[in-house]
């Protein structure tokens, strides 16, 4: 049977961390929140973020639009927050209602405040192995590799899925671990031979129980990025029950790449008050 990587845990011990770090810093990191409209699932994201941010001691923002604001008033928040000496990030919760430019406001957030790491420069950073911040839920997965002590130098990475803010960000991150890296997607030939080939396999498709176990080698390690729903039940792409026989590592869902994810922001966040607050 496989370890159990417990993202709960795991994201509890960060937040411990970060409360810490926070407590013996000069300055307070502040982070702002811009929603527009109210999409039920964005407002409970929201909402954890602004617990989370009081859980570890960031000061937080939010900044509230009716679905009907225009774009000038959000680019005009984002300005005004890129200027405000409080606020170290910037995270705008997608999706935004229809009719907004959302790559080009996403654009506007100050690189140095795009704790989301969303940003063509954020992104930019990560492809040229400098500096930047990290999209939240593949630097989770990353975290949750170390935190486990999971070797990734000289691996083999299979990721199935290339969202631009999952499986391709998540395969710069791999390969700046020094892992050997293959991308998968809808197109890809044989997908069963190239996943049972990885020591590391992530899928991050939202394909309900799409991996299962004769996809997998024998001792690899196994990480869950997908959610959906299922009669009712939360689950993630992989088979856990037959894939967690064969794995030497794997991951719940839901329990576990899931509670990185903000957890990761606050890293971020924390970071950016460290490296640019005044
Ligand atoms: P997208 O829909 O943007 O991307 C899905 C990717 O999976 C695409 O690249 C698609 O390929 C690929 N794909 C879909 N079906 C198959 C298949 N049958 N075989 C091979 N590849 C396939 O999704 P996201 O990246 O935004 O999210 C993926 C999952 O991760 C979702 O379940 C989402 O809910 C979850 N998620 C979880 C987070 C968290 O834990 N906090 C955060 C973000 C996402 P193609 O490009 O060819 O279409």
């Amino acid at each position: 049977m496989s370890v159990i990587i417990d993202g709960k845990l795991t994201s509890a011990k960060v937040r411990a961390q970060l409360r810490e770090q926070v407590a013996n810093m000069q300055t307070k990191p502040g982070l702002a929140v811009i929603m527009v409209g109210d999409n039920p699932a964005s407002e409970i994201y929201v909402r954890n973020k602004i617990k989370a941010c009081e859980e570890v001691g960031i000061y937080s923002l939010s900044c509230k639009f009716d679905a009907t604001v225009s774009q000038d008033e959000i680019e005009k928040c984002i300005l005004d927050l890129n200027a405000n000496p409080s606020i170290h990030g910037i995270l705008m919760q997608l999706p935004l209602p229809k009719g907004f430019d959302e790559a080009y406001l996403l654009e506007l957030i100050d690189p140095k405040k795009d704790v989301d790491g969303f940003s063509a420069e954020s992104v930019g950073r990560l492809v040229l192995g400098k500096y930047g911040f990290r999209s939240c839920t593949p630097f989770g997965v990353i975290k949750l590799l170390e935190e486990y002590d999971i070797d990734i130098a000289g691996k083999s990475a299979v990721i199935v899925g290339r969202s631009n803010i999952v499986g391709k960000p998540l395969a710069f991150m791999l390969l700046e671990k020094n892992a050997t890296v293959t991308i998968c997607h809808t197109k890809t030939a044989n997908l069963k031979e190239v996943c049972a080939s990885a020591d590391i396999l992530v899928s991050a498709t939202g394909k309900a129980l799409s991996i299962t176990a004769d996809m997998v080698k024998e001792g690899a390690v196994v990480i869950d990025v997908g959610i959906s729903k299922l009669d009712g039940k939360t689950v993630g792409d992989v088979c856990f029950d037959e894939v967690s026989k064969k794995a030497s590592y794997i991951t719940p869902v839901p329990g576990g790449v899931g509670p990185m994810t903000i957890t990761m922001l606050m890293v971020n966040t924390v970071k950016a008050a460290q490296i640019y607050g005044n």
